[in-house]
């Protein structure tokens, strides 16, 4: 099946909004797997919206259209459908009712004349209730293409693909797609590929798709069968030959798992405490950690030592230290996750100090220095890192590396380490 997407709305041409709508809808149909070939975003301009409109019945199965549904003049998405198609509109008592009701339950009185043009469809239209706003949403059926009609409002949007439009859409696959997310840290893209670029070059079905993230690499197996059974079974081998290549830098192949749930696993199955001391990223590491649910049985605190009186109030930097090497250094890294494990009684402490930029870089101490310190299982050491980009992407990349080298750290010292050769 083919599916396009064509968004409606100038807001979204002048850079007003993001087209999270388009991101959203594709996301689903990838994971239905449908192919998507063509996403156009078009003002509200009837004439080139019609355009769009009869491309995309020419070349796509499914044509998903958001935004344009609501009680304006500019609201055009419908009367432009419905002419293209050829389809008069007509009232639909069952969304008159539903403004009604809509007005009613918040107590509106306001209904005007246009709201009861978004009770109009074109005629054999099926209606799709929407249980956040007054815009009903609708598909129309010409020739074999599906024409589905959303109203922009991302909640309403949402809400509508989840309680409709998706079930819907099961009714028009054509096979059922399972996918398995294997997720790796500590490894780079490039080099993973190396190593499955014999699977990745005779790929058919199953797909292997792999994708760089921020400190990992994600590699996507889908495979296409007549039911989920067949699916699974054909991702399964493919995934087993992943693992034997990859070992533990595998950290999960399920898509929903992130590499900070991984981390607080791994420190609650050997019983861990941890500690955050944090520089450039302050607190970033700890909310991410924090954000996984149960991180109360691991997390013991977390520092901002942004400046060196912080460091050294708070968890013990030398002032010598600061001093000779100063707060972006291996030696200052070191004592602040040292400091902080000691002083608080942590089994593991991890630290963080670099330079965000954009100001603050020197030719020895450029921006994007970033030193990551670890203390565990009465080791500390502290590692050096060069990243790119501006300053959020230098905080991020600094603690997602953090994460994946307390990952590593563990399994190097309470798991019997690695047992790949990479
Ligand atoms: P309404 O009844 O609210 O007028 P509508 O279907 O006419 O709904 P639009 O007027 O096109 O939708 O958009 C309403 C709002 O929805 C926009 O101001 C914007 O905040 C959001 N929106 C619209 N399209 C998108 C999109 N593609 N991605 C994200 N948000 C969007």
């Amino acid at each position: 099946m083919i599916v396009e997407l064509i968004s409606v709305g100038t807001e979204i041409l002048m850079g007003n909004i993001v087209n999270t709508n388009s991101a959203y809808l594709a996301e689903k149909c990838a994971s239905l797997g449908f192919s998507i070939y063509y996403m156009t975003t078009v003002g509200d301009n009837e004439e080139r919206l019609s355009e769009a409109i009869k491309t995309a019945i020419q070349r796509a199965d499914i044509v998903l259209l958001s935004g344009g549904l609501g009680p304006t003049m500019d609201d055009i998405t419908k009367e432009t459908v419905a002419k293209v198609c050829d389809l008069e509109l007509v009232e639909d008592l069952r969304s008159r009712e539903h403004i009604q009701e809509y007005f009613a339950k918040r107590q509106l009185t306001n209904i005007t004349h246009n709201n009861w043009k978004q009770a109009f469809i074109p005629k054999g239209a099926t209606v799709i209730d929407n249980p956040n706003g007054t815009a009903n949403g609708m598909i129309v059926k010409t020739g074999e293409c599906h024409i589905i009609l959303l109203p922009g409002p991302p909640n309403e949007l949402k809400a509508m693909v989840e309680q409709s439009v998706l079930p819907y859409l099961t009714t028009l696959q054509d096979a059922v797609f399972y996918t398995s997310m294997v997720k790796i840290s500590g490894l780079g893209e490039s080099f993973v590929e190396d190593k499955l670029s014999d699977l990745i070059a005779k790929q058919t079905n199953p797909t292997i798709a792999p994708y760089a993230k921020e400190g990992e690499v994600h590699i996507r197996v889908t495979a296409k069968g007549k039911d989920e059974k067949e699916a699974k079974e054909l991702v399964k081998p493919v995934v087993h030959e992943i693992h034997k290549r990859l070992g533990n830098f595998i950290f999960t192949d399920d898509e929903n798992v992130t590499l900070e749930q991984n981390v607080i696993e791994l420190l609650e199955k050997h019983e861990l405490k941890i500690c955050t001391v944090e520089s450039c990223t302050g607190g970033l590491l700890a909310g991410r950690l924090v954000n996984v649910a149960g991180a109360s049985e691991v997390f013991k605190q977390g520092f901002i030592t942004y400046s060196n009186k912080a460091k050294r109030k708070l968890v013990d930097v030398k002032k010598a230290t600061l001093k000779e090497y100063g707060a972006v250094s291996p030696q200052t890294a070191k004592e602040m996750a040292k400091g902080a494990a000691l002083l608080y009684n942590a089994d593991v402490a991890l630290s963080i100090t670099g330079i965000a930029g954009p100001d603050g870089g020197s030719e020895e101490k450029p921006v994007g220095l970033v030193y990551i310190g670890c203390y565990i299982n009465n080791h500390v050491f502290a590692k050096e890192f060069h990243f790119t980009g501006e300053r959020s992407k230098v905080r991020e990349s600094s603690v997602a590396n953090a994460l994946s080298l307390l990952r590593h750290s563990i399994i190097e010292y309470y798991e019997g380490g690695f047992k790949q050769e990479i």
